[in-house]
């Protein structure tokens, strides 16, 4: 092929990628990433929190050397889907709601875009007129891939470490196609437009942002705490969750280029799916897991498990300290099989402070023999105690 036919089939490409839904394209090579070396470090200084499987030898070492996940590799093509869809929309009841991020609010990311990469694939295979060989990648693989999209030219990384483009924003999703073909690589985006912009920092609830270099310690940040920490959450944290149950857009909300350009997508796979945006926290108590199951089954909400998003709905009811909540954190604490799920309520419990509060965290105490939730029901007693005294 030509130089000028290269171009005009990238072009081809980018042109189906935008037919199939997807907001962004660029091409870049598997070249090793250029802030690998940033990233060991957010690895070696424990930023990544629990997260083992980034951490791991293989995993550091396949997203220095992208080609050898795919030695065949010889472009890499990165798309980005805009799931904005306008502002929270505000609980229609009066219900005690729990938010969830924006990205989650519709059908599974993973597989819809992966759907649309399949396809993708499909044009490209017939444009090229024989087989072309492939991997996919949606949030999953060992690839660096904002550093990826930033070589594509898609836009620069922020201080809050996103994706952000000039023309739409951050509320993108990131994928990736490894190719066996060549196809002319994008300038890199090599402009920083955040300038002394500190928005996302100053908003940040949690010091989870750190501006030299620009990163995320995970163990801070909402996001980690209510989706991929597994197990109880520090109580110290807790407080901090507010009433996000699932994610946290705060950085993102608050990003000029978003309140500037954003647009809102119509896209129907990422609509809200009931009960999505706003999750009943009460109901939420009240799920089993086939109800959870059935419920969740084609959303990213499923990644917390059970055991996740009702634990963040206990930490999110304690923080709203409503008393209507009471009688639903005391079902839970006595009759959850989840011993997590329990240790949670009580600690709601003691956040609302209350006498019934009082009396059923004593019940609870008698017919509990889990040491862990026992621990919880004594520490949300004298939290009770100790502010009966102050009064
Ligand atoms: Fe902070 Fe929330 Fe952004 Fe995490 S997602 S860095 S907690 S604002
Ligand atoms: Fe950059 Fe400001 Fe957006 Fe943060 S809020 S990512 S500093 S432009």
């Amino acid at each position: 092929m030509s130089t000028k036919e290269e171009h005009q089939y990238a072009k081809k490409i980018k042109e189906q990628a935008y037919n199939l839904g997807f907001s962004l394209c660029g091409i870049t090579t598997p070249e090793s990433p250029l802030h690998i070396e940033e990233y060991h470090k957010w690895l070696s200084d424990g930023l990544h929190a629990d997260m083992e499987y980034m951490g791991n030898d293989r995993a550091r070492h396949m997203r220095a050397n992208p080609k050898d996940i795919f030695p065949e590799c010889k472009s890499i093509l990165v798309v980005a889907s805009n799931y904005y869809q306008g502002e929270f929309l505000h609980p229609s009841s009066d219900a005690i709601s729990g938010k969830v991020a924006r990205y989650a609010w519709g059908k599974d990311y993973h597989t819809v875009m992966k759907h649309r990469l399949q396809e993708l694939m499909g044009f490209v295979e017939c444009v090229s007129g024989k087989p072309v060989r492939y991997r996919l990648y949606v949030d999953t693989g060992p690839l660096l891939e904002r550093e990826l999209a930033q070589r594509a030219g898609l836009g620069w990384i922020g201080k809050n470490t996103m994706l952000i483009n000039h023309n739409i924003g951050s509320w993108t999703l990131l994928a990736e196609a490894m190719l066996d073909i060549w196809l002319p690589p994008d300038e890199p985006y090599i402009v920083d437009r955040c300038g002394s912009c500190t928005f996302c920092i100053d908003a940040c609830p949690t010091d989870a942002i750190m501006s030299d270099p620009r990163r995320i310690d995970s163990n801070k940040c909402i996001s980690y705490l209510t989706i991929e920490h597994r197990g109880a959450i520090n109580s110290d944290r807790r407080s901090d969750l507010d009433d996000w149950v699932f994610g946290c857009d705060i950085c993102q909300d608050v990003c000029p280029w978003n309140n500037r350009f954003a647009m809102v997508e119509h896209d129907v796979d990422f609509a809200p799916v009931y009960p999505l945006p706003h999750l009943d926290l009460h109901n939420l108590l009240q799920m089993d897991q086939s109800e959870f199951s059935r419920t969740f089954s084609g959303s990213p909400v499923k990644r917390t498990k059970r055991s996740g998003l009702i634990r963040n709905a206990s930490v999110a009811l304690g923080n709203h300290g409503d008393d209507k909540s009471i009688h639903a954190l005391a079902n839970s604490l006595s009759e959850d099989p989840d011993p997590i799920i329990r240790a949670h309520s009580a600690w709601a419990l003691g956040k609302i402070g209350d006498i019934k509060a009082v009396n059923l965290l004593n019940c609870a105490r008698d017919n509990e023999d889990d040491v862990d939730v026992l621990v919880e029901i004594k520490a949300a007693l004298e939290e009770l105690s100790s502010q009966e005294k102050k009064q």
